[in-house]
């Protein structure tokens, strides 16, 4: 099969990964939770995770990288923290309803900044003229959808300007782009472990510059005659047993890539991009949502004109090619996009692709809808 779906969850992992997990779960006990060795092997295992996030991202302290079940929960503990109901949150029109949902549901007042489509300069403008007297921003680094690079670090200067609070959804760029989190000057910075960062599903982080509201109330192992919970990070926002075997494999992971380089891996991902997009755009009948080059990550979305994404995609399937067709639970990026009454069908690389995989998905994607054509 040629897995084209890193966007959802990456599938294709360093085999270290997977050892660790293994290892973990016959050898690790709960951090915090005791000191034999099984439970000092787990807080050895959970720091050391820490630890290689904390070198990744450009932190400060291992303290400050807290462990989520994934990108949705991190940024679900942001809104809590940072947003009262009736707040006005100025957000990018490119964002998930990870971000949208929970600004919702605490009963924000959302203002989209959109800009002209794809155009980080124009997104810029109009953001400035927003951002003064907003309680929060709330940015994605890449659309999950189209693979736009939003320009975060001048939102975060405009924000740092403003003393308005930014939170950044990284959930299509760690592990794909640099993040450098001292440099952004963001509030929290979340960030999924199963995506670009190569670590089991169910895992995740939140990296945060101060304390943070917990979103789950309970035991931390440590402080256990206090009613509240602690006031110190990480154990603030994580009450009860964490996911030990997946952070173990997340920290192979996030090992992996920096011992890659993030570099490398965007400039690998970028040329298999580029060598998708070509093959795609010379397809008749198929419409390639084409962003600018030097704002483009490894995403690609596509309609096709004879037939619907969904039907694409599960030709794509059935021919061993995995791709998402819908609204990729961002209808909000396609509203911005014009894309929102299809859809795309979404082909997204990681670097483990290789370029004949690229050729081969371009002639099947052809193949299937010239026979489309024919019929
Ligand atoms: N934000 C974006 C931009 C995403 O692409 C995703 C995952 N599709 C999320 C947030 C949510 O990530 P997770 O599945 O790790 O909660």
């Amino acid at each position: 099969m040629i897995y084209l779906d890193s966007a959802a969850t990456t599938l294709l992992k360093p085999p270290s990964v997977a050892k660790a997990v293994e290892k973990a779960i016959r050898t690790c006990a709960s951090p915090g939770r005791g000191v034999h060795p099984p439970a000092m092997r787990a807080a050895d295992c959970a720091y050391a995770c820490r630890e290689e996030a904390t070198r990744l991202f450009g932190l400060d302290a291992p303290e400050r990288v807290t462990f989520t079940m994934n990108a949705t929960h991190g940024l679900n503990i942001a809104v809590r923290s940072l947003v009262q109901p009736g707040m006005r949150v100025v957000i990018s029109g490119y964002e998930h309803n990870a971000v949208v949902r929970p600004l919702v549901n605490v009963g924000a007042r959302l203002d989209v900044c959109v800009g002209e489509r794809f155009n980080p300069d124009s997104f810029l403008s109009e953001l400035k003229e927003k951002i003064p007297g907003a309680g929060a921003v709330v940015c994605t680094h890449v659309s999950n959808v189209f693979g736009f690079r939003l320009p975060v670090e001048e939102v975060g200067a405009l924000c740092r300007e403003n003393g308005v609070p930014l939170v950044i959804d990284a959930a299509q760029s760690a592990g794909h782009v640099p993040v450098d989190f001292s440099a952004l000057g963001a509030e929290f910075v979340a960030v999924p472990g199963h995506k670009g960062l190569m670590g089991p599903q169910g895992t995740g982080l939140l990296l945060c510059r101060n304390s943070a509201q917990p979103l789950l109330y309970g035991g931390t192992g440590n402080m256990s005659d206090s009613t509240a919970m602690p006031e110190d990070l990480p154990e603030r926002l994580e009450a009860g047993t964490q996911n030990v075997c997946g952070i173990a494999g997340l920290r192979e992971g996030i090992r992996f890539v920096r011992e890659t380089g993030v570099s490398r891996i965007a400039g690998r991902e970028a040329e298999l991009t580029q060598r998708l997009h070509r093959g795609l755009k010379l397809i008749p009948d198929l419409n390639v949502i084409s962003v600018p080059e030097k704002h483009r990550t490894g995403v690609i979305s596509v309609i096709p004109l004879s037939m619907s994404g969904e039907d694409l995609a599960a030709a794509l399937g059935e021919a061993g090619v995995a791709v998402r067709a819908g609204l990729h639970c961002a209808p909000l990026a396609h509203k911005t996009a014009g894309t929102v009454s299809t859809g795309t069908v979404r082909y997204s690389v990681c670097a483990f692709n290789t370029p004949e995989e690229m050729e081969k998905a371009v002639r099947i994607t052809e193949k299937i809808l010239k026979n489309r054509y024919k019929t």
